[in-house]
């Protein structure tokens, strides 16, 4: 509809402007042919007065007409000029034989100009046709005797000026047409890529497919450069409206989830609580039981409270405060802690590590990050196994830092699935967790620039490696 009105608009202006030149044009050129054939009639007709003038004698004393010698004016007749000479009074004297019986029209004014001694023209109407008329007067000594009439039809002219105005009329008419009906299909090609684009722009609105695009092959001129633009647009609005769904849709099973996750230890605890209340007399052991259950349970809900808080942060765009930290400041700090940690359990670790060398770290974090993966090979391992700790330079440059186990190992698929938020393979089920710690531990990896993945180990067990850059010295 829109693209009609444009296309009406556009034909219109075109045809509009082509009207009013051409009608511009038409009117110049009608005006100047009527004046240059009208100057043409009367430069003959004055010319002819003028020969007839020049062979008119007079005789001695010149009181009346038939004292003027008048030449045969049939002479100067042609078929379209009439010659008629009259008297002070009107009366005809002579007429070129062309007129016949007819006379030439002669007017009161015509008689009073000519009698102030004027030659003028007058065009006068004689039946069908006008008749351009030049009047001159015949003196002798000032005294008027009469009037030489010059007449010419302007039957040629009139018709001249008439094919004239019919052909001008009839070419504008036929030429606005013609152009008329080119500049609409003109305006039709040329608004068909318009027509496209906003077809597509339709579609996209109506049918929510933000994956169309706009094909368009025409050269790549003003409405090239736009189909690209805006193919350029719908690509960025699919990219950001996919990312939109993602993360919609990673809130809406983050907040599932843990509404699941922290409905269990809050039933354990609501459930002991009132075993607790409304059992009189209970032994001091079952309630001490009871409570114990309410106090992991509780412990429980702290931890994963305090992950969840830290993806939210996350979430929102939190970033590390990092700082060049040196490897042997790293190594201590966490080989210290994990030894107090891991008390009555097989913690190996390796003494070799790069010295000399820093890394671009937030040390907090980046325990956090060790720890997360350290509690996981215990808690996936037997007790009498070992785990084994060590950071080491790998061949590409890069800080390795690798927690492996002798445990049950990771489930064939599942090695990009558990650093997905909640999720636990099924034999994880039966530990305690909450499917975070390693979502925590990959963000903790991705704000320091490196990366994080988890493999089998031949033998058994698992290793997880985490790959940091140093930082430049
Ligand atoms: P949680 O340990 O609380 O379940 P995590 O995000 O830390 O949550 O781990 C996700 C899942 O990855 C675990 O449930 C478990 O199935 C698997 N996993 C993690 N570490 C190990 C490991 N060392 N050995 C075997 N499986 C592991």
């Amino acid at each position: 509809m829109i693209k009609l009105a444009l296309r009406l608009k556009l034909t219109l202006l075109y045809t509009g402007v082509l009207l009013l030149a051409l009608a511009l044009l038409a009117t110049v050129l009608i005006f100047t042919a009527t004046r240059i054939l009208h100057r043409e009639v009367d430069e003959s007709i004055s010319a002819t007065a003028a020969s007839v003038v020049k062979s008119t004698v007079i005789k001695q004393s010149p009181f009346s007409l038939q004292e003027i010698v008048l030449p045969d004016i049939n002479v100067f007749a042609a078929p379209d000029t009439y010659l008629q000479v009259v008297d002070t009074r009107g009366r005809v004297v002579s007429h070129s034989k062309n007129l016949g019986q007819q006379y030439l029209p002669l007017s009161e004014y015509t008689l009073k100009s000519a009698m102030q001694n004027q030659k003028f023209y007058e065009t006068v109407r004689s039946g069908e046709q006008d008749i351009r008329v030049y009047n001159v007067p015949l003196a002798v000594d000032g005294r008027l005797l009469g009037i030489l009439q010059v007449g010419r039809t302007m039957a040629t002219v009139d018709l001249l000026l008439d094919r004239l105005r019919f052909i001008v009329f009839t070419g504008g008419v036929a030429i606005v047409i013609v152009a008329g009906l080119l500049g609409w299909f003109l305006a039709r090609a040329a608004l068909n890529p318009v027509e496209k684009i906003s077809r597509t722009a339709l579609s996209i609105r109506d049918g929510g497919d933000l994956s169309k695009r706009i094909d368009y092959l025409g050269p790549q001129d003003e409405l090239g450069r736009m189909v690209n633009t805006l193919n350029d647009m719908f690509g960025r609005l699919e990219v950001m409206y996919n990312r939109l769904q993602e993360s919609y849709e990673l809130q809406r099973r983050f907040v599932s989830d843990a509404s699941h996750e922290l409905r269990t230890p809050l039933t354990t605890i609501r459930g002991n609580t009132e075993f607790i209340l409304q059992t009189p007399d209970l032994d001091a052991r079952t309630t001490r039981e009871a409570m114990e259950d309410i106090a992991g349970e509780a412990r429980r809900l702290t931890r994963l409270l305090e992950h969840m808080l830290a993806l939210a942060r996350a979430d929102a765009g939190f970033e590390l405060k990092k700082k060049a930290v040196p490897v042997e400041q790293l190594w201590d700090d966490i080989a210290r802690r994990a030894r107090f940690w891991a008390v009555g359990r097989k913690l190996e670790l390796s003494d070799q590590y790069p010295v000399g060398k820093l890394v671009e770290a937030s040390p907090d974090y980046l325990s956090q990050l060790i720890f997360i993966l350290l509690d996981n090979a215990f808690k996936y391992s037997p007790p009498d196994t070992g785990v084994e700790l060590a950071m080491r330079e790998e061949p590409q440059g890069r800080f390795e830092i690798t927690v492996a186990d002798r445990g049950s190992g990771i489930a064939p698929g599942d090695e990009e699935l558990i650093f997905d938020r909640f999720y636990r393979s099924r034999e994880a089920r039966a530990k305690e967790g909450s499917g975070l710690g390693l979502s925590i531990a990959r963000w903790i990896t991705e704000q320091h620039r490196g990366n994080i993945r988890a493999a089998n180990r031949p033998g058994g067990g698992s290793i997880f490696t985490v790959l940091l850059p140093f930082s430049r010295q």
